[in-house]
């Protein structure tokens, strides 16, 4: 089996790639899909890894988008990863939310709570600096209780330290993953608050529809795979892992498909 959504180190994953890669095998998975949030800096180092375990590993990546208000997540697979105007796109993101970052430091200072980008930076490693990054140093910091508690108190949308970020379109994601030779697919289709408007998506070039995700319940897996069908889109699905320790995602294969669905992918991308 395959679990076609796995974070690591390089975007707010707890694991590294060459971690999850390992973790995959004593699981006995047959391979997985490394979709780090706006990056492609963990295929690398994940496929180099899957060799050495005999896990296939796909190139991917998830692109955070907005669309009226609405956060829609899209899927990339076998993206052609060292490709310039993809890399280039990913850099101006990465640009913008290190400034996003800066500016919820600043606020929180404002606030009284003095945590210092070198703080956030340093829990993010190698990764882009991002909301779970700073809730953790919030809680190393001693300012919060939990990292539920950052969240809530400080960092979700309407609180006094959340910052917007600087995003693309759905259609423009679908298009940029197109352009890098790669199979778009919309990512958890069912957790979309009054679902994702697909007609943009669909004429951009749109693949698939996440519909097996850990936080679809039945009745959401079902209208995703319907949808899919509706549509003469793959229905894939994985497991959003993000590493022990994560708020939410955090068993690897808790959401998986076949090898079919690989290979009905593997044959959309680069078309
Ligand atoms: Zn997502
Ligand atoms: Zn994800």
């Amino acid at each position: 089996m395959f679990d076609l959504h796995v974070h690591t180190t390089a975007s707010d994953g707890t694991r590294t790639p060459a971690e999850v890669v390992a973790e995959a095998a004593a699981l006995g998975l047959s391979g997985l899909a490394v979709t780090d949030h706006d990056t492609v800096e963990g295929v690398a180092p994940a496929l180099s890894a899957g060799k050495a375990w005999g896990v296939e590993v796909v190139p991917g990546i998830e692109i955070n988008t907005e669309d009226r208000g609405i956060e829609i997540h899209i899927l990339g697979y076998f993206i052609d990863f060292g490709s310039e105007i993809l890399l280039e796109r990913l850099a101006f993101l990465r640009r913008a939310r290190h400034a996003r970052m800066a500016r919820m430091v600043e606020l929180l200072r404002r606030l009284g709570v003095r945590v210092s980008l070198e703080d956030v930076l340093a829990v993010a490693g190698n990764g882009v600096p991002a909301r779970p990054h700073l809730a953790r140093a919030l809680v190393a910091g001693g300012w919060v209780a939990s990292e539920e508690e950052a969240f809530e108190r400080y960092l979700n949308q309407g609180r006094p330290a959340y910052v917007p970020r600087a995003k693309y379109a759905p259609a423009e994601a679908v298009a940029l993953i197109k352009e890098a030779g790669g199979a778009p697919v919309l990512a958890h289709a069912g957790l979309v608050p009054g679902g994702a408007a697909l007609g943009p998506l669909l004429r951009a070039g749109l693949c698939g529809i996440e519909a097996y995700h850990p936080g679809h319940d039945p009745g959401a897996t079902e209208f995703c795979r319907r949808l899919a069908e509706r549509h003469g889109l793959v229905a894939t699905g994985g497991s959003d892992y993000h590493g022990p320790g994560h708020r939410i995602y955090r068993r690897l294969g808790a959401a998986v498909v076949g090898r079919e669905v690989v290979e009905r992918l593997r044959s959309l991308a680069r078309r």
